[in-house]
């Protein structure tokens, strides 16, 4: 950091009053902490005025990019009209418009929005609600969940409960009980997950073997306690594993037949990351409830909203029925101005179309990099992509927790920030590189990323 006053100044307060999420604090003994303080367009600019670009979007929010003076005019025009009003038995037009809108792009009878804060608040929300609409609708036994394993759904208890990451969990211990896991959807590693029945060179019966796991569940749990399954429609934890053909149409059969509500957390996916507003429309199926947040407003506010069926709301019409359940700042009004007016913007710029018509090339640009003897595998949709490193190819042989350590966060993260790309390494499944950029990216942006990454994993090869 540039040894300034304000400089210095920032870096004691960070260090001492600041506590930072996900943070190994110990790093900062001895360095400073990243300050960031300007965004414009897709880049971003730190307190000694070096520029990164975000391939990260934030992380995963900030769909239209950095500095729309647009989004913070919404934010002032409404904090000045009025600042705050509950939902709780009142409305205010903003929220009332949002959910308007929300429910007019989300598919099918998904037409009941209930805001909250954020993605975690909206898996409770979902989680919740199955509990409470199987209570009312005399089949009172069904309470468990269902996900998938590496998968992340949220930090709250609950959401803590339902992510499929051991190590995230094992200090918060015991959770809310009723939870379980099934495989994901990982291709690469389809002979590992299916003991060597399958290999992956099927996708379609890779698909069928994945989703036939969630019935095996039901049936080992007892269908009449099973409430709700969770899925993204790209699991982000683990490097972007998209589903495979025909997925989410089995899971959708079997959630009919054992009634059991189809969760689709989109808290990623929605709002274009896929090239559609809902990452169920890109995929093709209609769940019970959609989970969602981040890109909502592309991060000028907080806010979360849980999505249900009309039908899931009717027990709750009846006189004297009531959700008691509710967040202080869940809607509040400067986050759905915000969201109104980012919604806007996606129509007036065609930004779901812009998605769409550039995926294949950001694709073919990260594809680039196969060529590295340390990529394993290159896998997304939209604007959505892991890099799966690996220490040999022909094997696909992953990294030790020593090479995670010194390779990973060594050698590339910290090299991808020297070099000014901002995004993330990740070893919750196996080792990648996560790259989400913001939605106003093209072919610069794609190069820019790959010409970086190529760098960056070509010297850490070499240290393996
Ligand atoms: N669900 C998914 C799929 C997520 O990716 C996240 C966060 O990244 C969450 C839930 C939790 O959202 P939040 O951090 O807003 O609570």
């Amino acid at each position: 950091m540039e040894p300034t006053a304000a400089n210095a100044d920032l870096q004691r307060a960070a260090k001492d009053h600041l506590w930072l999420h996900f943070t190994r604090h110990g790093v900062y003994r001895d360095h400073d902490v990243p300050v960031i303080v300007k965004g414009e367009g897709a880049y971003i600019w730190d307190s000694n005025g070096r520029r990164y670009l975000d391939g990260l979007a934030g992380l995963f929010v900030s769909q239209l990019g950095h500095g729309r003076t647009e989004l913070a005019d919404a934010a002032a025009k409404q904090a000045k009209e009025l600042a705050f009003m509950p939902l709780w038995s009142y409305a205010h037009p903003s929220a009332i418009e949002l959910a308007d809108k929300v429910a007019s792009h989300a598919p099918g009878g998904l037409n009941r929005v209930f805001f909250t804060s954020g993605g975690g608040e909206a898996v409770e929300t979902a989680w919740k609600l199955a509990k409470n609409y199987f209570k009312l609708t005399g089949k009172p036994m069904k309470h468990k969940v269902i996900s998938r394993t590496i998968a992340y759904h949220g930090t709250t208890q609950g959401a803590l409960s339902i992510t499929g990451l051991p190590l995230l969990k094992q200090q918060f211990e015991p959770l809310v009980p009723s939870t379980f896991r099934v495989p994901n959807t990982n291709a690469y590693r389809a002979a590992e997950m299916t003991g060597g029945l399958l290999d992956g060179s099927d996708p379609e019966a890779f698909g069928r073997w994945a989703a036939d796991q969630i019935a095996v569940a039901i049936e080992n749990e007892g269908p009449d306690t099973v409430a709700a399954v969770f899925l993204e429609p790209v699991q982000n934890a683990g490097g972007c594993f998209p589903p495979p053909p025909g997925y989410f149409q089995r899971v959708r059969e079997i959630c009919d037949e054992y009634d059991v509500l189809m969760v689709s957390d989109e808290v990623i996916c929605a709002f274009g990351r896929l090239g559609h507003m809902f990452g169920a429309e890109r995929f093709g199926y209609e769940p019970d409830i959609i989970t969602c947040a981040k890109g909502i407003t592309s991060g000028y506010a907080p806010l979360g909203a849980m999505i249900a069926q009309d039908r899931l709301m009717e027990p709750f019409l009846e006189d004297g029925a009531m959700f008691a359940h509710g967040y202080t700042f869940g809607g509040h009004p400067v986050s759905t101005a915000v969201g109104l007016a980012n919604l806007a913007i996606f129509e007036e710029e065609r930004i779901l179309e812009h998605v769409r018509d550039n995926e294949g090339a950001f694709r073919s640009t990260l594809e680039r990099l196969l060529d590295l003897p340390i990529v394993g595998d290159v896998r997304g949709e939209g604007f959505f992509y892991g890099i799966e490193l690996v220490k040999d190819k022909a094997t696909r042989e992953t990294f030790t927790d020593e090479e995670c350590e010194r390779i990973l966060f060594g050698a590339v993260s910290k090299g991808l920030f020297a070099e000014g790309l901002y995004c993330r390494a990740d070893d919750r499944g196996d080792p990648v590189v996560q790259l989400a950029p913001p939605l106003i990216c093209d072919q610069s942006h794609f190069d820019e990323m790959e010409q970086v990454l190529r760098v960056v994993l070509d010297k850490a090869y070499a240290l393996l």
